[in-house]
């Protein structure tokens, strides 16, 4: 990710600890074999008044409780821990401990489970809950831009909904499904034609992998385009380098996100390749007012640096970041001397002036 969202937009999290506790008692008396309160009485006292008239939770809890028949007090433990290990977000996304996931319950109890916690997460939108946990990333957070690709750009609160991703997907790990911790607003593209319903906690050939944790990111991935290619690119109607991506830090967590959600492949097709012949004509716009006459290799040389360094200080905002790589690059080479590069920034550059 470019950049992570405020832990802050996490604390709301009362419905989803409140859904915990209700499913920790409903196993704990049923171990006891102590009688199970009915509703509304089952709801922790707390948290009763925001709740009881939910029959749609009443009736699933119910049929959850109707699933336990049966069931051993070791298949309860079982289950009681397998929803407290698929909460711990943070923890399971850095490989610091797993969990099982829905599959590995009882038959009995994974469509309850699922149905139950899925409503849940419907009811966060009815609860406010959702919202609230939108607001306040949008307004706490320097961009308004999907951090996972950098490019798509996120409405304003009370205006349409923005995605809101499941990370630990909830088909597998349901009991997360209402945890703001697993929750995080995702541009649309992102959510529904590349994260999909991925497990980000396996590959594709079910091998154990690592990813940063979305409310917890310190400094954000950097892009390097440093080894691309002047000319080598495979368009015939344009000069187009080809682009060698390269992240920074070259991290495990990083290749996750890379694989989830196709950065590399979109940069490429979706941003470098269709725009780098409208971003050389905005820099000799740039060049207008910037380059001092009479224009010289040596000035052209000291703006496209000076470029970088102004895009660079506009961040993830209009894709300035990516400008920034770019004209790094192609300052590194038009200093190398690259006569063909030096020729094509030249005319540019020349040809508005
Ligand atoms: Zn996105």
């Amino acid at each position: 990710m470019y950049f992570g969202y405020p832990i802050e937009a996490t604390t709301g999290n009362w419905f989803h600890e409140c859904m915990t506790e209700v499913i920790i008692t409903i196993n704990t008396l049923r171990k006891a074999g102590q009688v199970i309160p009915e509703w509304p009485e089952i709801i922790p006292e707390h948290y009763r008044a925001s709740l009881y008239t939910r029959t749609g939770l009443k009736d699933r809890l119910k049929v959850y409780r109707e699933s336990l028949e049966g069931l051993s007090n070791v298949d309860l433990d079982h289950i009681s821990n397998a929803m407290i290990m698929q909460n711990e977000i943070s923890r399971l996304l850095s490989g610091e401990c797993n969990c099982e996931s829905i599959d590995e319950l009882p038959i009995s109890v994974r469509g309850p489970i699922i149905d139950l916690f899925t409503f849940g997460f419907k009811l966060l939108t009815d609860l406010g809950i959702r919202d609230s946990q939108y607001q306040l990333i949008y307004e706490r957070t320097p961009y308004h831009v999907c951090p996972f690709c950098g490019c798509e750009y996120f409405d304003a609160p009370k205006g349409p909904r923005e995605a809101l991703d499941h990370y630990l997907v909830e088909s597998k790990y349901p009991f997360a499904a209402a945890n703001l911790k697993n929750l995080v607003p995702m541009g649309n593209k992102c959510n529904s034609r590349y994260k999909l319903a991925q497990d980000i906690l396996y590959d594709n050939e079910g091998h154990r992998r690592h990813s940063s944790y979305p409310y917890n990111i310190v400094n954000g991935v950097q892009i390097s385009l440093l080894r691309s290619e002047p000319f080598e690119g495979t368009s015939s109607l344009f000069p187009l380098p080809r682009w060698q991506v390269d992240f920074e830090p070259a991290s495990e967590e990083v290749s996750t996100w890379d694989t989830v959600f196709h950065i590399e492949e979109r940069l490429k097709r979706d941003v470098l390749d269709s725009d780098f012949m409208s971003w050389l004509g905005e820099f000799s716009v740039w060049c207008r007012d910037s380059v001092a006459r009479p224009i010289s290799q040596e000035r052209i040389s000291e703006a496209l640096l000076r470029y970088s360094d102004s895009m660079k200080e506009n961040g993830i905002k209009d894709r300035a970041f990516l400008k920034a790589a770019v004209f790094l690059m192609l300052h590194n080479y038009y200093q190398q001397g690259n006569q063909r590069l030096i020729d094509l920034v030249n005319g540019v550059v020349i040809g508005r002036m």
